[in-house]
């Protein structure tokens, strides 16, 4: 999950890592109080999870409360590649004297994790990293070791950052190095991390991401979800444990193992361009145990999509076998009643493979279609889909 900047900013104030108040407010006349609250000149800038606001507008000064309302007013509501600005953040204005970059990240090609690092931030780093490669610092971080003032003095020197802020500039990287494993980031990116003019460093933007998949270590990450630009298919999804993701084509898919799914993707992909171009219209993964229930609320989820008109449901039999996957369905069927209302193309193969189709053709329910091969369920899946749109 990625975080907004003043969500970023929250983390690193509470692993020590400097950073400026501010408010995070929904109108104009909020944005106009925060400012007099915080009673300094400020910076509006807008929340929305992309990079390049400042470009796009969505970062602005103001002198006063009454400038700050009218940044506000400009600034809420803008279309920022896509996304809609919703709140602004209201945070006291900063000199600057320098503008650093600085991230760790998870480097999976390397199999560990990076520290870059910059004294020419400000700028998009892949723009940096395409323009001035040299002037960009990468240093691998043992994961074991991690990041100790020593290391962090390491990575400050390799960015050129100059002397006179380094020793501040590694305590700011030893926090940051906190925040990262402490809360099971994936990437945690300052830019800029400034210099000003009393030669603190400060985090004056943030980005973070954190590891899904280490969710069950922090229960306080759960309120960190914005339940407005959740997809609505996707929440359903996570709230009944289902390794779900929304796409935008007509084929709902149902199938165990993820590399089982991905490959039926592809499939259904090929066969719909022979079907007025139909696709995928989701991932779903219903891993080894594909009880009746899994089978449900899968089904129902997939069901719940306006944009599917069919559904694919590739099954390989494994330590679960066919015929309890087959009775999955029937009773997944059952449980959906009325619900049920699009074609299912089911693909069986695998352990008890026989029991399973058996089972399927005696339940004879009037939405399942059974087809041998993977080629041909999508195909099937494919013009069933093109047919209903
Ligand atoms: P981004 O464009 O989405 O990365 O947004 P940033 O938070 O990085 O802001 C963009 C730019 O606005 C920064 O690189 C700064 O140059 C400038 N900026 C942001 N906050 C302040 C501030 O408090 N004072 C000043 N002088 N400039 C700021
Ligand atoms: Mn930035």
């Amino acid at each position: 999950m990625d975080l907004y900047e003043y969500q970023a900013k929250d983390l690193f104030a509470a692993h020590g890592v400097p950073v400026l108040p501010g408010k995070t407010v929904e109108t104009a006349d909020a944005a106009a109080a925060a400012a007099a609250e915080l009673g300094t000149a400020v910076v509006v800038k807008a929340q929305v999870k992309t990079g390049g606001r400042g470009k796009a507008g969505g970062v602005k000064l103001a002198n006063n409360p009454d400038e700050a309302r009218e940044k506000a007013e400009a600034i809420l509501g803008l279309d920022i590649k896509g996304h809609t600005v919703h709140r602004v953040l209201v945070t006291e204005a900063s000199d600057i004297a320098e503008e650093y970059y600085f991230s760790f990240l998870l480097d999976r090609s390397n199999r560990t994790f990076l520290a870059m690092a910059s004294a020419e931030g400000g700028m998009e780093i892949e723009q940096l990293a395409v323009e001035r490669p040299e002037a960009l610092a990468k240093v691998p971080v043992d994961p074991i070791a991690g990041v100790d003032k020593a290391k962090a003095a390491e990575i400050v020197a390799q960015a050129k950052i100059p002397a006179a802020v380094a020793d501040e500039a590694a305590d700011v990287i030893v926090k940051l190095w906190e925040t990262f494993v402490a809360e099971d980031a994936t990437l945690v990116e300052v830019n800029p991390l400034v210099r000003d003019p009393q030669d603190k460093i400060i985090a004056l933007d943030g980005k973070v991401t954190l590891d899904d998949n280490a969710g069950f270590r922090h229960p306080g990450h759960a309120d960190l979800v914005d339940q407005r630009t959740e997809d609505p298919l996707e929440a359903k999804a996570k709230a009944k444990h289902l390794n779900y993701v929304k796409l935008d084509g007509e084929v709902g898919i149902i199938g165990n193992g993820a590399g089982l799914v991905m490959s039926t993707l592809d499939v259904v992909a090929y066969a719909g361009e022979k079907h007025g171009g139909v696709k995928p219209a989701n991932f779903l993964d219903i891993g080894g145990g594909a009880s009746a229930e899994v089978m449900a609320a899968g089904l129902d989820v997939i069901l719940g999509d306006p944009d599917v008109k069919s559904v694919f449901v590739n099954v390989f039999g494994g330590i679960t076998a066919c015929d309890a996957v087959a009775n999955g369905i029937v009773e997944a069927l059952k449980i959906l009643g009325d619900g049920a209302t699009k074609p299912l193309v089911v693909r069986l193969d695998g352990n008890n493979v026989e029991e399973g189709r058996r089972i399927l053709n005696e339940a004879n329910h009037p939405l399942v279609t059974q087809v041998d091969t993977m080629d041909n369920a999508a195909d099937k899946a494919a013009e069933l889909a093109a047919a209903g749109a």
